[in-house]
C-alpha cells in the first residue's frame, strides 16, 4: 500500500471514529436519530443500516454533492463518513 493510500485510509478511519463518537454524544444528549443539518428525524431503517449516521438521506445527498463539487468545509467531512 502506498503512503498516500495509507494516509487516506487512516483519514477515513478517523472520520468514521468521529462519527461514532458524535453519535454516542447524541445518545447522551437524547438527540439520537435527529439529522444534524435539518433536525428532522432520521428514518429508523436508515439508522438500522448505519447507526452513527448524522444526516437524513436528503442532507447526506446534499453533502455528497458539495463534496463532489469541492465545496465541503474541513469540519464537515466527518458528517459524511458512513
Ligand atoms: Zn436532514
Amino acid at each position: 500500500m502506498s503512503r498516500e493510500l495509507a494516509i487516506r485510509h487512516l483519514d477515513r478511519q478517523t472520520a468514521l471514529l468521529r462519527s461514532v463518537e458524535q453519535a454516542l454524544d447524541r445518545i447522551e444528549a437524547d438527540a439520537f436519530g435527529i439529522c444534524l443539518c435539518c433536525e428532522e428525524e432520521i428514518p429508523e431503517k436508515r439508522l438500522n443500516a448505519v447507526p452513527w449516521v448524522a444526516l437524513c438521506l436528503h442532507c447526506q445527498e446534499e453533502l455528497e454533492r458539495r463534496r463532489a463539487a469541492g465545496e465541503l468545509e474541513e469540519e464537515e467531512t466527518f458528517l459524511s463518513a458512513a
